[in-house]
């Protein structure tokens, strides 16, 4: 079994976790490759030799990862999404075991689903044109103002300075979106738009049902509040019904579609799985590509299957039950 570990040591905590996972990978006879990513590393060039790979495993944040994910659309290889970063929100979503153990096992095991990713586009104040690429959900408004705000506190306080951030902008400004979906056009008011491949947050809460990654639609879900305290509510239900099905989500509307378009009133800032990328945006465009990227996922995993089956590269319960 060749595998190629490549691992953002600023994600996160910097915790040692993926050392664990490669001492529980690897028998006699394979070989694993670990690409230590620099500061200024792109995705194309971190990937640009994955072929004759069996399993690449992609160690990081929610922004190295989806990335990586990005630059490898299109390709047949398994890859093994770890999660290093502070809040992992892509890990939490495809669903499988965590520990380093459970995803070597997984790894061995080789059991894939294909997933969507999105993409988008959007001009800077300078007019300048990006694209990128996303697993999570992108937006515009209070959502980047939060992960902003946030940024200082995630070392020390991890998951809980998302909270924090919320809680100290309680009047956000509400914007006027046009958003056009599949060509259909919604008039709306709120405090942010997001597009959305997966829709789990921190906490575990799902801020709308039934958002799934293998799909082919994108969901845009809009926050129809005028202060962070009626943003409380859903995050409330979230709470009891983490789901969204029995109970729903006030103040919080969704759309699905395979082309998205996004234009807010004012420049708003856009963050992307979690980073912040511009200041001022007025307006994006975002697409799903279907079934993308091949993942690594276990019989926790929605979708994964209950049955393991034959372990592709052996010695899987080796690593599950080690002597
Ligand atoms: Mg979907």
């Amino acid at each position: 079994m060749r595998t190629l570990v490549i691992h953002n040591p600023k994600s996160g905590f910097g915790s040692d976790a993926i050392f664990q996972f490669m001492r529980a990978l690897v028998h006699p006879g394979d070989e694993c490759v670990l690409r230590m990513l620099a500061d200024d590393f792109t995705a194309r060039e971190a990937c640009a030799d994955v072929d004759g790979f069996d399993t690449i495993v992609l160690s990081g944040g929610d922004g190295t990862v989806s990335t990586l994910l990005h630059a490898l659309a299109g390709r047949p290889i398994p890859v093994c999404v770890f999660p290093s970063g502070t809040a992992n929100l892509l890990c939490a979503n495809i669903g499988n075991a965590l520990e380093p153990a459970a995803l070597a096992r997984a790894c061995r095991i080789g059991k894939t689903a294909k997933i969507d990713l999105g993409e988008i586009s959007w001009s800077d104040e300078q007019g300048e044109k990006h694209m990128r690429g996303f697993g999570i959900m992108s937006g515009t408004g209070f959502d980047a103002q939060i992960m902003q705000a946030a940024l200082p506190n995630k070392a020390i306080m991890g998951q809980a300075a998302y909270f924090a951030a919320a809680l100290a902008n309680p009047r956000p400004a509400v914007e006027h979106f046009t958003i056009t979906v599949d060509g259909e056009v919604y008039e709306r008011d709120g405090i942010t738009c997001l597009v959305a491949n997966n829709a789990m947050i921190q906490g575990d809460i799902e801020l709308v049902p039934d958002c799934r990654m293998d799909d082919g639609l994108l969901n845009v879900i809009v926050a129809e509040t005028e202060g962070a305290a009626q943003l409380l509510k859903p995050l409330a239900f979230g709470l009891v019904d983490r789901t969204g099905k029995a109970i729903g989500r006030p103040h919080l509307e969704s759309f699905a579609g395979r082309e998205i378009t996004v234009t807010s009133s004012g420049p708003v800032p856009l963050e992307i799985d979690g980073e912040v990328v511009s200041e001022g945006v007025s307006s994006y465009a975002a697409r799903v590509l279907p079934g993308a990227v091949r993942i690594v996922v276990d019989a926790l995993s929605p979708y994964g299957s209950a049955d393991d089956g034959s372990s592709r590269f052996g010695e899987s319960d080796v690593i599950a039950y080690p002597k």
